[in-house]
């Protein structure tokens, strides 16, 4: 039994997006979306997520600046975001950690763990994924 999750994934790819969107939903979460960072950044101030999935390779504004951008909201500071990209070059992670990211989920997307890494990572945040399995 999982408690529902409001994830926002910031996602230009719409195949992705519809991966991202169907593993969590499966899953009982619920899932906003965004196609740039732009409207992402005020996707995330009106839906208030327990987590935002940002796409690094995002037309116009590129994933660590909205990072950046996201980490500069009062209300949003405490929100986890986890980078999802393809592009494993070395000192992506840094670089996503730096940008204030708080992980890193790589492409191709792993149906099989997706979730439970997104779950993961709102538990070591803070937020009660699954109440009564943690002391
Ligand atoms: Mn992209």
């Amino acid at each position: 039994m999982t408690v529902p999750l409001n994830i926002l994934v910031i996602e230009d790819n719409e195949q992705n997006r519809y991966l991202l969107t169907f593993l969590l939903q499966q899953r009982g979460h619920q899932v906003s979306v965004a196609v740039d960072g732009l409207s992402g950044i005020h996707m995330a101030q009106t839906v208030s997520p327990d987590l935002i999935l940002l796409d690094i390779q995002l037309p116009a504004m590129h994933g660590y600046d909205v990072a950046a951008a996201l980490r500069r909201c009062d209300s949003l500071r405490q929100v986890p975001i986890v980078a999802v990209t393809s592009y494993a070059m070395p000192g992506d992670r840094e670089k996503a950690l730096e940008s204030g990211c708080d992980g890193y989920i790589e492409k191709p997307i792993d149906p099989e763990t997706f979730v439970s890494e997104v779950e993961t990572y709102c538990a070591a945040s803070g937020v009660n994924v699954r109440p009564g399995e943690s002391s």
